[in-house]
Parts: C-alpha cells; sequence; structure tokens
C-alpha cells in the first residue's frame, strides 16, 4: 500500500498497482475510490467508484463493493464507469445479486470522452478516452477556484468589495485541474489529451521500463518508461506518479532503472510507486 499526500489540494492517494496482479487506489478525501481491485476496505469506504476498465485485476472487487456499501454509513453507491462496459458492468453485479439474493441500489454513469459532471464540495469530474484493449477512460478532478479578472487586478479588496454590491462582477470561477488518473493505456493519452502534461497530479501506468521494439505487441495498450522519457520534456506536473509496473521486474529493478536513466526534468517530480528499502514512496529528485 502506497500513500501520497498533497497539502495545497488536500490530496491524498492510497492504492497500489502491479499489472496483471492487482490495481486499487483511493482518495478518501475526496471520497472515491478509483478501480476496485480485488476489494477492500479503503474501497469500500468510497461512496464513489471510478472503473477505468474491466480487467480483472482492476474489476474484481465491483460486486463487493456494491454489497459492502451497504454495510457502511448511508450506504449510497455511485459507480462510474466507461459507457461501452456498461452493460457488462451493471451484467456481472446483477449476477452476483441474483445469486445472492440481493437487491442492492446502485447509481450507474456511463461516462464518454469529455463529460464533466458536477461533483462534491470545490470538485468536478471530467472523464476523458485512453487507449487500451477495452473500452477504457481516465478521470481528473478539476478544483474550483476563484480569482479576481486581470483588468481588476490592481484593485485593492475594499475596492473589489464595491464593485460587487454595484452589480459588477469584478471575480471569476475557473477549474483548475487539478489530479489525474489515467488507469491502463498506451502513451498516445498525452497526444489526445495535451492538457494531461499541467494537471498538477499526474498519476499514470508504466507498465514496462523497456520497448520490446522486437516485439511490439507486448506493449499494446500500455505505457513503457522509454515512452515518457521521450516525453520527458513536455511533463510539467508538480507531482508525475508512476504505479503499474509489470511482475516480470522487481521494485530494486525498476527503482534502479529509473535512477540510472531518468532525464533530468522528470527526475525532479517523479514518484513511482515502488516499495524499496529505505526509499519508500520518495521521488527519485
Ligand atoms: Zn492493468
Ligand atoms: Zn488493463
Amino acid at each position: 500500500m502506497h500513500r501520497f499526500y498533497d497539502p495545497a489540494l488536500d490530496i491524498e492517494l492510497i492504492g497500489s498497482g502491479r499489472a496483471f496482479e492487482e490495481t486499487l487506489f483511493a482518495l478518501p478525501r475526496q471520497r472515491l475510490a478509483l478501480d476496485g481491485g480485488w476489494g477492500n476496505t479503503d474501497i469500500f469506504a468510497q461512496p464513489n467508484l471510478f472503473l477505468s476498465h474491466l480487467h480483472m485485476d482492476h474489476a474484481l472487487g465491483l460486486p463487493r463493493f456494491v454489497v459492502n456499501r451497504q454495510k457502511m454509513g448511508d450506504g449510497s453507491c455511485r459507480i462510474f464507469v466507461p459507457a461501452a462496459a456498461l452493460d457488462d458492468a451493471r451484467g456481472i453485479v446483477a449476477a452476483w445479486q441474483r445469486a445472492e439474493r440481493r437487491r442492492d441500489p446502485v447509481e450507474w454513469v456511463g461516462v464518454e470522452d469529455g463529460l464533466e459532471v458536477e461533483y462534491e464540495g470545490p470538485w468536478r469530474l471530467r472523464f476523458f478516452s485512453t487507449d487500451h484493449n477495452v473500452p477504457s477512460a481516465g478521470v481528473c478532478l478539476l478544483r474550483k477556484q476563484s480569482r479576481v479578472r486581470p483588468e481588476y487586478a490592481d484593485l485593492s479588496p475594499k475596492e473589489i468589495g464595491r464593485l460587487v454590491r454595484d452589480g459588477a462582477e469584478p471575480v471569476e470561477t475557473t477549474w483548475l485541474p487539478a489530479f489525474a488518473w489515467c488507469g491502463d493505456t498506451s502513451a498516445s493519452v498525452f497526444e489526445r489529451h495535451p492538457w494531461l502534461y499541467d494537471v498538477r497530479i499526474l498519476v499514470t501506468e508504466c507498465t514496462f521500463i523497456q520497448a520490446f521494439h522486437d516485439e511490439p505487441g507486448v506493449t499494446r495498450g500500455h505505457t513503457s518508461w522509454e515512452d515518457l522519457c521521450e516525453r520527458a520534456e513536455r511533463f510539467s506536473n508538480t507531482a508525475l506518479i508512476l504505479s503499474h509496473f509489470s511482475r516480470r521486474y522487481s521494485a530494486e529493478r525498476i527503482w534502479e532503472h529509473l535512477n540510472q536513466t531518468s532525464p533530468d526534468t522528470l527526475r525532479q517530480r517523479l514518484r513511482p510507486l515502488i516499495s524499496v528499502p529505505g526509499s519508500e514512496d520518495r521521488g527519485l529528485g
């Protein structure tokens, strides 16, 4: 289990991801689970679940999530899933409910590329397409911000207050892309959505630390470390969190390889989610 915390945004990410094994994360302060892995109490504690896709190691916890929600708090249960996978997700839950003679209420939301929905507190969710070998999507949390319009930037707070009383609108609302989570995807997600380079906290996958040029099919629908290095100059995130490393590499090997080969621009923002004695969950920088 890994933990990352950004005090400025009040975003805490907990969870873990290893390719072909299990991937599940949660943002407890935003009451949102990101994939369900095999299911655990960190996931069941969140009333909202976003499933990036239905590969078993990401979604096996889905029926357990629905059942366990009924045992926790008010039992509310909202599930966001790529629209093209919605019927399958419903079918999985329906089969378990039938088998267990249960009728737990679920609010289903099928998400398409570009969909934005109002969320809790200062947050809005934006869903985006990703490139995997089954229907898939990512999610971005946008944080509401109020700022004085540039044309009023020189005014004092008192003068701004007077303008507001006079019916003017010197303050505007903007939405800061604060946190994005890509699920499983090839690196083409960055060409589709270049705004990901500027999200404050970006969590993406890095299944392979080498590219397998001789076997191009191996990395299809996944990202390699080489893909990220090729785009190194573009990333301006404050944190670039990597997960979903293949089990074919030990944590030590991943750490060593990233340490030895990381371009400087990546090094300062990189947070690989691997556990290596003495360097757990720290960046490389
Ligand atoms: Zn996966
Ligand atoms: Zn997958």
